[in-house]
């Protein structure tokens, strides 16, 4: 396709920075519009070295802005939103934020999206927590949401929203669903960078409960080539699970970077669990395999090496981000 005019919605954070390089990277003929509000999680030095290129604009601005939204996608032929509140901590300590952006952000474009001529392709990107935790097996598509955090049910209820606004109003909407991801350029107070930054400085690293929390990690480039793949060949009302089976527990990840780090394990302190704590998160994406021939590159040992290689490499990125709130152990207790 030609001149395709994507709206990136959360285009400076973690997944939407990678997207959106991913797009560029490949050099297709594109529009990109990318609009974030450049929240505490946006970094805006992301994408700089592209604000001179004429395919890819800029704007600051904030998915609940109806006049802003409704002239943005006037313009595009695709809206991929990234844009959220994404820690679950901080929903923890204020679920207000999460429910403005996250699903009042989402009903915004959603009512738009509605009310406008044009049939825009709109995929909301969301997460493997809205389904909550499961013991044994993995979650499919059509099992039913049960959120544990403030985050997830604010996600959860988006994708609801979506789904209503797609039966009633027909309008072109595709859902994915995600498992944790890790990559260069994600906000230090996630479990990854947050654990290679703290080693490097040789500080505590706080691992919530025993540690033995389950998360199903995904490199973030194969999260964005699945991403690609829907935009190409996904069907409208669909929603597609996004997985690439690497589940760890959380007390082996940190080993893991400690080890790569030659850092001691005695850098590891237990603290309290975080309320709700969900114990494990699986997924089933056979259906984004079969049916668009998606599958990840990725392979955990390799990728979190680089991943590592990258923060040790850009501390000028990620120094400047760090505060207070990010290095406390039991975060959702802060006032944020
Ligand atoms: P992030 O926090 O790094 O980035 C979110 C971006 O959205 C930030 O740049 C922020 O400024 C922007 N934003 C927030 N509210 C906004 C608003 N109202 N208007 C405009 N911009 C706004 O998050 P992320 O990790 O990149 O996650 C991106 C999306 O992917 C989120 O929707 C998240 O729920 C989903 N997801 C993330 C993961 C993961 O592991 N990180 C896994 C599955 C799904």
């Amino acid at each position: 396709m030609t001149n395709m005019h994507y709206l990136i919605t959360g285009g400076l954070g973690f997944i939407g920075t990678n997207f959106i390089r991913h797009l560029l990277d490949k050099k297709q003929d594109i529009q990109i519009t990318n609009i974030d509000k450049i929240s505490y999680g946006a970094n805006p030095i992301n994408l700089k070295e592209f604000e001179t290129q004429k395919n890819y604009k800029f704007i600051k601005g904030d998915i609940c802005d109806k006049e802003l939204v409704k002239k943005s996608i006037e313009e595009v032929d695709m809206i991929v939103n990234f844009a959220a509140e994404s820690h679950v901590d901080r929903s923890i300590a204020d679920a207000w934020p999460f429910f403005k952006s996250n699903t009042e952000g989402v009903l915004n474009i959603l009512e738009i999206l509605r009310n406008s001529n044009k049939k825009t392709r709109f995929i909301q990107i969301g997460t493997d927590e809205s389904y909550g935790d499961i013991i044994d097996g993995s979650f499919k598509e059509d099992d039913r949401l049960k959120p544990s955090s403030p985050y997830a049910a604010s996600k959860a209820s988006a994708d609801m929203l979506c789904l209503a606004h797609q039966r009633t109003y027909g309008l072109e909407v595709i859902l994915t669903r995600c498992t944790n991801n890790y990559g260069p350029f994600q906000f230090p107070e996630k479990l990854i960078p947050k654990t290679i930054i703290r080693a490097h400085q040789n500080l505590k690293i706080p691992i919530y409960g025993a540690g033995k929390n389950v998360r199903d990690w995904i490199y973030v480039t194969d999260h964005c080539t699945a991403i690609d793949a829907i935009l190409k060949n996904g069907k409208s009302s669909e929603i597609y699970n996004i997985s690439s089976g690497n589940e760890i527990e959380n007390i082996k990840v940190v080993e893991t970077i400690l080890q790569l780090m030659q850092k001691p394990r005695e850098l590891i302190e237990f603290v309290e669990d975080r309320p709700g704590h969900d114990i494990r998160y699986s997924l089933d994406s056979t259906k984004i395999r079969k049916e668009l021939n998606w599958k990840p590159k990725n392979e955990f040992t390799e990728d979190i090496k680089k991943t590592v290689e990258w923060y040790l490499k850009e501390e000028k990125w990620w120094k400047p981000l760090l505060n207070d709130q990010i290095i406390h152990p039991t975060p959702w207790k802060m006032k944020w």
